[in-house]
């Protein structure tokens, strides 16, 4: 079921979703059960399951020499949320990214899907290589996530790459993509991040998950922001709740987002990872209920391997 239907149907209800990681290589399916069966019990709407593109490491060779070697660390994503459909019968989301896919592997990617049943996906551009400051993109792939949109979309009209399959078989797609409640990194400033993602969602896009966000009142002023520029899709908020000291500089870094100092201070004085996992818990305890108190359509959690944190928020909550 496409998710935006589901969003229709819930009539104003808050829906509870989640996002897991595919495990490293070499794991087995019992890794992505265990992330998934403590949250069962929350009946959740969807799953979605991130992409990973190859990262490069350089192998040291014979005589000294190096060699840049392409790795791909988490693979496995469309296998996943088939297995994780027909396993427990619930709808999943696979992540799309531009990096590293020529828009032809792109199509057959989505064609697999169609085969497997799966009508949703997340549209990224994905971010760059980690041996790379920018995005580089891949010769005959999409530069940014709209050309994405832009392909996903063609397909439900029934235009395939090929110029002689311009009327074939739609494969129909709910979109979704990505906004930044405080701005994505490489935009020039909000008003022009906005401007893009209402293009994407006027490419065909269905609706936008968010960034995670600690401070709730960036997500409102956000959304308000939308609504101004004509942008009504429903805007998911993304939660991931503190669970490590480490978070308090790693969050920002990594996701260019504020820990307010309320928050950051009463971490700092935690002295046990267990006491900042009671903070991290209770701050997003709050931030959820407030969330729903707003009448948000669904509370997508990052649950980043950490399923039994996100359980503890959950039933509070759900
Ligand atoms: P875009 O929408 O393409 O935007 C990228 C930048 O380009 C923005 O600064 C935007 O303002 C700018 N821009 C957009 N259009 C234009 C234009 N026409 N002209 C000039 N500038 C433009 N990454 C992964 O690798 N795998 C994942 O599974 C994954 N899942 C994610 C899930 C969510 C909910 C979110 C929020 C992010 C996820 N990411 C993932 C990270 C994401 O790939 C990065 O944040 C990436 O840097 C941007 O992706 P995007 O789809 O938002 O890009």
């Amino acid at each position: 079921m496409k998710i935006i239907d589901k969003f229709n149907e819930a009539k104003g209800r808050t829906l509870f979703s989640f996002e897991i990681l595919p495990p490293p290589k070499g794991r087995h399916f019992e890794d992505i059960q265990k992330a998934i069966e403590p949250l069962l019990e929350f009946e959740p709407a969807y799953i979605n399951v991130t992409y990973h593109r190859e990262e490069y490491v350089y192998k040291k060779r014979e005589k000294g020499y190096l060699e840049k070697v392409a790795v791909r660390k988490r693979p496995g994503t469309v296998g996943i949320c088939a297995a994780i459909k027909y396993k427990y019968n619930i709808d999943t989301v696979p992540h799309l990214i531009c990096g590293g896919f020529t828009k032809e592997e792109t199509e057959n990617a989505l064609i697999d899907l169609s085969f497997l049943g799966i009508d949703n996906v997340l549209a990224l551009r994905g971010d760059p290589v980690k041996t790379e400051t920018h995005f580089v993109p891949t010769p005959g792939g999409h530069t940014n996530a709209l050309g994405l949109v832009q392909q996903i979309s063609n397909l439900g009209k029934g235009i395939y790459l090929d110029e002689d399959m311009q009327d074939g078989e739609p494969l129909e797609f709910c979109i979704g993509v990505a906004a930044y409640p405080e701005k994505h990194v490489e935009a020039p400033n909000l008003a022009m991040d906005i401007e893009f993602l209402k293009k994407k969602i006027e490419a065909g896009a269905s609706y936008a998950v968010t960034q995670l966000f600690f401070d709730n009142r960036h997500y409102f002023r956000f959304v308000e922001a939308c609504r101004q520029a004509g942008i009504t899709v429903p805007i998911i908020p993304g939660i991931k709740p503190i669970s490590r000291k480490s978070h308090l500089t790693y969050m920002p870094k990594f996701f260019h987002v504020e820990i307010p100092e309320v928050l950051a201070r009463a971490i700092e004085r935690c002295s046990t990872d267990k006491e900042v996992e009671e903070v991290g818990t209770e701050w997003a305890i709050q931030q959820c209920k407030e969330l729903i108190k707003a009448g948000v359509p669904s509370l997508h959690f990052y649950t980043m391997g950490r399923s039994t944190q996100v359980q503890k928020i959950a039933r509070q909550i759900f």
